[in-house]
């Protein structure tokens, strides 16, 4: 029978059905939940909650394969709050002193740098790049609000730049020295194209790079593993609310047959479910690849043009663990600077020989106590998504000679890898979101208007947009996607609350 919406008056009778169990699905289930509603259901297309939050091991060493950082631990970070609530965190992040600290973009790790003849550099060779490069970066931000950027990417700006500053400020440097910088150079670009997961720094839009903020407080992660954070949301929401293997094939809204309802989800399976409001949180990579196929009828064109326009690329991780470490003691970060690559670059000329070029370098797992000699090397954009094709064996064979070469240390072997692989997950495709060349902020507002869009007769509220994708300032990172959870939960709320408000407050 069909259900009408003129019959619900309240919250607590609204069907409600959320399409994913990453921590943005969990995030607006659990507030519906704690709000009253009591028809709220969530399919998730794998057998796991948390999406892009996955914890797995390399021996028995604790490893995060997606998100790593909680990114600005501070009181506006609604994960470092519910982490802390949960008593997920070390005694270090929740000092005042590691919340205060605010380095932006830039966390201050302290660097062991190797090239590729084999040499460790020294401060002259790596510091003034990376200065020119940070200040480069930072002015990127500076066009959002302004418009008139001088070019069209933040890749095209920082070479442009690079290459005119370094012929006036660097003109008595010697010829090696200089050139060794601009290898540098490529280097950070290589470093960013990782924490903006995309394929080259040519594709980020200039004119949209400072759309994204960070919040004060040193990175810090969770000693137990992210996922602690999906385990404790899990328990609080009522069993049985998430079906797990239960793909959604085809999101049915706005239908105008009288004998049908207005809303129907259909699952891989042939499954029908009908509903008076579905949330829709599946990662932007999907969208790009399925949204033809996942509405009908389909999305409205500004809609659909913004989610081409908005940039989802590939940063994988590769763990490797060795018996003892060949990097100072208390160096945080490894960089590896290719010599021939003074051109600014951060692609390879040839993906199936040259594809480990595009690894940046390591991260350092700390403390050392708790993870031995683990690094985490750090690759993005296609050359990360060929890596994602070659054997485990294959992998660890170019990681080997990688290091021997870098420290020209022939004996150097690693013990064992680990690597993911997000952009073969056919529920993901790819790592995190970035604003792509020619993307402003009415792309992430298009992206999570709720349809049918304002102004129209239907029924309203049917599919909302939750997900990292539809955060304003904070796409790309866990604290962003569960905020657009609640945003979109809270959406639903006071649409109740105003028909009729016997709603009890959240109380999350
Ligand atoms: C390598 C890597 C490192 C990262 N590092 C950090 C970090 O350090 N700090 C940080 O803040 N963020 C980080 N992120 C980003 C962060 O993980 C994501 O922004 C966040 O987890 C996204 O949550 P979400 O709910 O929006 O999406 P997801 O977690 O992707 O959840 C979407 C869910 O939808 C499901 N789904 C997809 N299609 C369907 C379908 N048709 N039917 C049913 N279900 C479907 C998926 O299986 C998935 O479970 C990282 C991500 C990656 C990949």
């Amino acid at each position: 029978m069909a259900r009408n919406m003129d019959r619900i008056v309240s919250g607590v009778d609204a069907k409600v059905v959320i399409i994913g169990c990453g921590i943005s699905g969990l995030s607006a289930a659990h507030r519906l939940s704690k709000s009253g509603f009591q028809h709220v259901r969530i399919l998730e297309s794998t057998s796991r909650s948390g999406g892009r939050i996955k914890t797995g091991r390399l021996g028995d060493k604790v490893v995060e394969i997606g998100a790593n950082w909680i990114h600005g631990p501070s009181e506006d970070n609604p994960v470092f709050c519910l982490a802390r609530q949960y008593g997920l965190l070390d005694p270090e992040a929740l000092t005042p002193e590691n919340q205060a600290i605010d380095v932006g973009a830039n966390p201050p790790w302290i660097h062991n740098v190797f090239s590729s003849s084999g040499r460790k550099l020294t401060s002259e060779e790596f510091d003034p790049a990376k200065e020119m490069f940070c200040t480069l970066l930072e002015e990127s931000s500076e066009f959002h609000s302004g418009g008139g950027e001088p070019r069209a990417s933040v890749g095209d700006f920082i070479r442009s730049e690079a290459k005119q500053q370094a012929a006036e400020k660097w003109k008595d440097v010697d010829e090696n020295t200089r050139s060794l910088r601009m290898c540098v150079i490529s280097n950070m670009m290589k470093e960013h194209c990782c924490v903006n997961g995309t394929h080259s720094m040519d594709e980020v839009g200039l004119g949209a790079y400072g759309l994204y903020k960070t919040l004060p407080g040193l990175d810090c992660t969770f000693p137990k593993g992210y996922e602690g954070l999906i385990e404790n949301l899990m328990a609080e929401l009522p069993s049985g609310l998430v079906t797990y293997n239960r793909p959604v094939r085809c999101v049915r809204w706005n239908n105008k047959d009288k004998r049908e309802n207005t809303l129907t989800v259909e699952c891989d399976d042939g499954e029908r479910i009908t509903a008076d409001h579905v949330i829709i949180t599946v990662p932007l990579g999907y969208l790009k690849k399925h949204c033809s196929a996942l509405f009908s009828p389909p999305l409205p064109l500004h809609k659909l043009h913004s989610i081409q326009r908005l940039g989802f690329g590939t940063n994988n991780k590769i763990f490797v663990e060795f018996d003892s470490p060949w990097w100072d003691a208390e160096c945080e970060v490894i960089h590896l600077v290719w010599e021939d690559e003074d051109d600014v670059v951060d692609q390879v000329p040839d993906l199936q020989r040259s594809w480990i070029k595009k690894l940046f370098g390591f991260t350092v797992l700390k403390p050392t106590e708790r993870y031995g000699h683990v690094l985490c090397g750090w690759i993005a954009g296609h050359e990360s998504e060929y890596m994602e094709t070659l054997s485990e064996q294959e992998v660890t064979q170019s990681i080997t000679q990688l290091v021997r070469r870098f420290t020209g240390n022939p004996t150097l072997t690693p013990k064992r890898i680990l690597r993911s692989q997000w952009f073969h997950d056919p529920w993901t495709g790819g790592s995190y979101t970035f604003p792509g060349k020619g993307c402003s902020a009415q792309d992430l507002e298009n992206m999570m208007e709720p349809l049918p869009t304002k102004g129209s007769q239907a029924q309203p509220l049917q599919v909302l947009f939750a997900g990292e994708a539809t955060h304003p300032c904070y796409y790309s990172t866990v604290h962003g996607a569960l905020l657009t959870g609640w945003r979109e939960a809270d959406r639903l709320i006071s649409h109740y609350s105003s028909i009729s408000p016997s709603l009890p407050k959240s109380n999350l």
